[in-house]
This record gives structure tokens, C-alpha cells and sequence, in this order.
């Protein structure tokens, strides 16, 4: 049986140059071939970021540090921006957590509205405030510059951004918005397997993680910066997938990071395009639209779940069927990672080939 090439918004297909970089015979984490596999791979991730501080690294899937991150750093209240599933359920982790926390919520398909997070925050209640950038649930991306703005305008409120679904597809202007958090996971535009999580933390993070009791340990920002400066990681890491790492972004300086943007522009063009001459429509509002993934409403009420299994019996591929509460209502196509214009045109044919 052919392999399932995956078009679904992660896990995504991981290539075969990538697998192979990752077999790259295994060293220790306490010694020079780390710290140098480390240095090698911190600058190139401090560009895609934009950021001068550092970049540190769990092994852990993004939800560890979206945990970390709220506990870490909340002592009054944490607002969680709500309007899909990933950012719905952050809230729930932060209940989990036993933090203070509320939600700013928008219908699932809508933005969080930038007004409303001022007005919210004006209430001098909260502390944190965490977005999550790209909705993969429902392909709406927030409006971070201006989202980050509102924010910027409380001296004591840390913004924590999710970039799961956007970093490396997108550019994050983490300095120039002045985000205190950045956080991303392997698995979704960066086309590795999934189990580690890269993230940025400002200074001003760092002094408010000082005063917070009971960070831990494996999650602990402090105990990840102390390491950092030694260039290591506070306790074993997933060194394979940091070999795959360091291939994938020496392909996407090989490639140039503004072309690799453009590219995923226009392979999410494509997909629109075939959005729009197939009759159906989108589920986020136009200008809020996901630049990584397209979600797409089933308007035209086929059976989601037949169709995908005609494509993956017949073509060998999947896209997602959409997730949460509006599984089947709409239909999710990746275009993130390693695809081509090429690819992505194969992968429309198949799928449109399958339709009822
Ligand atoms: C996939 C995803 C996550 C969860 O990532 P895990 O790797 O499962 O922890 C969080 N946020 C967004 C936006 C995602 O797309």
C-alpha cells in the first residue's frame, strides 16, 4: 500500500530527506556536538521569530508550553482569546491549572475583535493574555499587529502567542509587536514529526516568571534560560527530531525565508482558487483567512467523511474533514511545509476527482 500523503493541517507529510536527516547518529546532551547542533540551529530560529532573545527548546507537543506559559506567568488573571477550538480549550486549561481566567470569546469563523480586548483589559483585572494566531479549527487568522497594540498599551499585561499553525508559513513579528511569548510545535508548518516545541520568552516574561511560585520543574522558563545560556536544555531532548530541525531550516534559509512566504501565499491562492470554482464557500471572512490552511464550509452538504475515504482509497491522500464542532460542517486543506504548486495542483485533481 502507498503511503497516505497527509493535506490534513497536522500532523503534515514529512519529507523523506527530513526522515533521513533525523537518523543522524545519536549524541549526548551534556557535551560539544549538542552545543554545537544547538548554536547552529539558534540563529536561524532567532530570524524566523524575530526576535534577539532566546529560543528555547521543549520536548514536549505545543500544549506544554501553552500550559507553561499561563503558569509561568499569570499571578492575577489570565484573559484567553477564544473563537475555535485550540483557544477554547486554553481557557479550559487554564481552569485545569487553577488559574484566575476568563475568556474574550468571538463565534468560531470570526476574529478576535481588538476593541473588545481593550475594553476588557481596561478593567485592570488580568495579567495575561493569551491568542492563539492561526485558528487552525477554523482557518481564521487574528489580527496580531493590532491585537498586540491593544495589549502594548498595559505596561503589566504579557501577551503569549500560539504560532502552531502559522510560524514559518507567516512572518511573526515577535520584537516589533513586542509579544512576550511565542510558542510553536514541529508537527504543523515547520513539516517535521510532532514531539517538540520551540518558543521565545521576552526579558520581561522572565522577571515576571521569578516572582510566580511553583513553576516546576520540566516546564520551568527559568530553569530552560539557565540552560540556554549553556546552550543545552534543562533535561534530555528529543535530539533526533532536532537533527530534522536543523535540516528544515537549512532548507528554508536555502530557499529564502521571504520566498518560502511567498510561496505558501501562493499555494493557498491555488487552494482558494478551487474553493471558489468547485461552488463552495469559505468559513472565515475574507482578510481574516488562514495563509497555512484553508477551512472550508461544506456548503454544498456532501458526505465529508466518504469523500476522504474515496481519496485516500483511490489517490492515496487525505485532507481533514474539520474538527470539533464543525466536523463535517466544513472541510480543512493544509498547505503547509514542504508542498509545491505542483504538489498542491495533484493533490486538488485527486480530490476534486473524488468528489460526489
Ligand atoms: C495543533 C495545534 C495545537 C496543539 O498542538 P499539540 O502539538 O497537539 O500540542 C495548538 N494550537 C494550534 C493552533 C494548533 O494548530
Amino acid at each position: 500500500m502507498n503511503p497516505i500523503k497527509l493535506y490534513n493541517p497536522g500532523p503534515i507529510n514529512v519529507s523523506e530527506d527530513t526522515y533521513k536527516a533525523m537518523s543522524t547518529a545519536m549524541i549526548g546532551h551534556r557535551g560539544s556536538d549538542f552545543v554545537n547542533l544547538y548554536e547552529d540551529i539558534h540563529p536561524k530560529l532567532q530570524k524566523i521569530f524575530n526576535t534577539p532573545e532566546p529560543v528555547y527548546l521543549s520536548t514536549s507537543s505545543a500544549w506544554g508550553i501553552m500550559e507553561a506559559s499561563i503558569k509561568n506567568l499569570t499571578s492575577k488573571k489570565v484573559l484567553n482569546c477564544c473563537n475555535g477550538a485550540f483557544s477554547d480549550k486554553w481557557l479550559d486549561v487554564s481552569k485545569r491549572c487553577g488559574l484566575n481566567a476568563e475568556s474574550l470569546s468571538a463565534e468560531w469563523g470570526s476574529p478576535i475583535c481588538p476593541e473588545e480586548l481593550d475594553k476588557k483589559l481596561s478593567t485592570n483585572e488580568f495579567d495575561v493574555v493569551t491568542l492563539v494566531h492561526n485558528e487552525t479549527s477554523t482557518g481564521v487568522m487574528n489580527p496580531l499587529k493590532e491585537i498586540s497594540e491593544i495589549v502594548n498599551k498595559y505596561e503589566d499585561v504579557l501577551l503569549i502567542v500560539d504560532t502552531v499553525s502559522s510560524f514559518s508559513a507567516t512572518p511573526i513579528n515577535t520584537e516589533d509587536y513586542k509579544i512576550d511569548v511565542v510558542l510553536t510545535g514541529s508537527q504543523k508548518a515547520l513539516a517535521l514529526p510532532p514531539g517538540l516545541a520551540l518558543f521565545t520568552v521576552s526579558e520581561k516574561a522572565l522577571k515576571k516568571a521569578e516572582t510566580i511560585p511553583n513553576r516546576g520543574y520540566y516546564f520551568d522558563f527559568l530553569e530552560f534560560h539557565k540552560n540556554w545560556k549553556k546552550m543545552m536544555t534543562p533535561s534530555t531532548p528529543c535530539i533526533s527530531l532536532l537533527y530534522g530541525l536543523q535540516h528544515q531550516l537549512n532548507k528554508i534559509f536555502n530557499e529564502g525565508i521571504e520566498a518560502r512566504y511567498e510561496r505558501h501565499q501562493l499555494l493557498n491562492n491555488i487552494v482558494h482558487s478551487w474553493v471558489n470554482d468547485h461552488g463552495f464557500e469559505h468559513f472565515a471572512p475574507d482578510g481574516y483567512r488562514s495563509k497555512s490552511l484553508t477551512c472550508v464550509a461544506n456548503n454544498k452538504d456532501i458526505d465529508v467523511p466518504a469523500w476522504i475515504k474515496r481519496m485516500r482509497e483511490k489517490h492515496s491522500l487525505i485532507i481533514n474533514g474539520g474538527y470539533g464542532k464543525i466536523k463535517g460542517t466544513t472541510f480543512r486543506i493544509s498547505n503547509m511545509g514542504d508542498e509545491t504548486a505542483e504538489s498542491i495542483k495533484h493533490m486538488l485533481e485527486a480530490i476534486t476527482d473524488t468528489l460526489p
